[in-house]
């Protein structure tokens, strides 16, 4: 079964804010099951995972899905909270659903992710129409608590778990375009990050069974997906060990074996935390030909003082050490992108400079930008005060986005006369007499369509680009 996930919003190529708040609806699958599912999922890539996963346990209870609210006879808001923004949106999306549940009364209401697991059964009260709250360690549950639902309660299960990884589920592939998939390779976050929600909202990190990981990728391959992307939001702390403690597989280790599934696979992976990227890891990239040279390692301030209030347990120096080992080892050619917090608590004018010598630094591909948004219960709310008036925080965060517009630019010139393997995925948005796919780098290139389709290779000379995009000709 094939369902879909369609992307309402566009991701620019620097993205800022709302960039990186994506919003993801399922598309219709019809297989004559007896009722709807209707998911829209916000947030992280991590979200629109956990949305296969539901679809899956909900696919084996008679459900199909749809694109179409109407049709829905459940309707499920997978949420994000990392910003308050992110909240208010899904907010307001509640308010448009319940009025169109009004009319029909029988359609049931859920609230998933991270909202739901931050607010509990306060949603319940807040938003009177809202029939079911569910946590991302409670999916197992969802066919009980549909059942609730149906004997006419109402239905929470917020409990987090310290085991629950969803390992044995075969995600249904959602917003996919049969080349490119997301595998989840381990849930939650021990990092206690000051700004940051997501140790609260999904709970301890727990791996996922390594077997259970390879096996999944080469599911993928045999129904010919050509790429996979192994989520975390801390990959380099990946830790799994078989029950007799035999076999032990941390993150270089896990790389090389979903690598060594297909020289034709390629891998790629997402979130590095600075403080536990290896050499090894560093090397085991190098190795593999078939592992892309590109690193997503957000830095979220540039300035030690800041770096040591969001808790995030390294200094400026330590980061910049650990792009030198990355220009050393795999060479100037390997992309390097981050996220970046504008107007943390007590910045400076001096110590938001420092961020924006620090991209110098390090001439970063591409960036997701955010402001601070203060998030009730972390560290920094309880402790630090959120004292960057709003119009600093966002002229600091268009000056960041200034700057990674500029060295954007200024990185994809230099891809200009180099041949880019590029992976196709699909039509070019503006004209299908050409294709578009991306290099190593996980940059878009476009060239012209000749012989070639979706989940092609094809090397493609470079020769002209914008802040997002290469152009070229694909060479024989
Ligand atoms: N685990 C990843 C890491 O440590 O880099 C990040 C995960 S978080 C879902 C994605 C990004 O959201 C963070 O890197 C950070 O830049 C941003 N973010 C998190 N909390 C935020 C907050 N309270 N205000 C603004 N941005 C925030
Ligand atoms: Fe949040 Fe930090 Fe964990 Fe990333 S590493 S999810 S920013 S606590």
């Amino acid at each position: 079964m094939n369902t879909l996930l369609t992307s309402i919003d566009f991701i620019p190529e620097a993205s800022a804010e709302t960039a990186a708040c994506e919003t993801k609806v399922t598309t219709d699958v019809n297989t004559g099951r007896s009722r709807k599912l209707y998911i829209e999922s916000y947030g992280c890539q991590m979200n629109f995972s956990d949305s296969e996963i539901v679809s899956s346990i909900l696919f084996k209870e008679g459900f199909d899905t749809t694109s179409d609210l109407n049709q829905a006879d459940v309707v499920f808001l997978n949420t994000c909270s990392i910003r308050e923004k992110a909240e208010q949106t899904v907010r307001a999306r509640l308010k448009q659903i319940n009025a169109l549940k009004k009319t029909r009364p029988g359609m049931m209401v859920g609230v998933l992710g991270c909202m739901a697991e931050r607010l509990k059964s306060k949603l319940l009260e807040e938003e009177k129409l809202v029939d079911m709250v569910v946590g991302p360690d409670a999916y197992r549950e969802l066919p009980n608590l549909i059942s609730e639902v149906d004997n006419g309660q109402r239905a929470v299960n917020v409990l987090l778990s310290r085991e629950e990884t969803y390992a044995d589920i075969n995600p249904i592939r959602l917003n996919s375009n049969g080349v490119s998939a997301f595998i989840s390779i381990m849930r939650g976050c021990d990092n206690m990050c000051s700004f940051c929600v997501v140790p609260f909202t999904r709970g301890r990190e727990r791996s996922r069974d390594a077997y259970s990981i390879v096996e999944e990728a080469r599911n993928l391959v045999a129904a010919g997906y050509k790429e996979v992307t192994l989520l975390g939001q801390n990959v380099d702390s990946y830790k799994w060990a078989s029950e007799d403690g035999s076999v032990q597989v941390n993150f270089a280790g896990l790389l090389e074996r979903v690598a060594l599934i297909s020289p034709d696979l390629r891998v790629r992976f997402s979130t590095s935390h600075p403080k536990d990227i290896t050499d090894e890891v560093l090397y085991t990239i190098k190795k593999h030909r078939n592992i892309c040279k590109y690193i997503h390692l957000p830095v979220q301030s540039g300035n030690s003082r800041i770096l040591d209030l969001m808790n995030r347990t390294y200094d400026r120096n330590w980061y910049m050490q650990r792009v030198d080992a990355i220009r050393n080892i795999l060479g100037t050619e390997c992309g390097i992108s981050s996220d970046m917090i504008a107007g943390f608590c007590s910045e400076t004018e001096a110590e938001h400079e420092d961020t924006l010598s620090l991209m110098d630094y390090v001439q970063y591909d591409y960036a997701y930008m955010f402001f601070y948004s203060e998030r009730p219960g972390t560290l920094a709310a309880r402790k630090l005060t959120d004292d960057v008036p709003l119009e600093v925080k966002k002229r600091r965060l268009q000056e960041i986005i200034d700057k990674q517009r500029e060295l954007s630019l200024r990185r994809n010139q230099q891809d200009i006369g180099k041949i880019h393997r590029v992976l196709v995925e699909g039509f070019s948005k503006k004209s299908e007499a050409d294709l578009q796919g991306r290099n190593d780098q996980n940059k878009v290139v476009i060239f012209p369509k000749r012989d070639y389709k979706k989940g092609d290779y094809v090397d493609v000379l470079v020769s002209s680009c914008s802040v997002g995009t290469l152009l070229g000709e694909p060479i024989l």
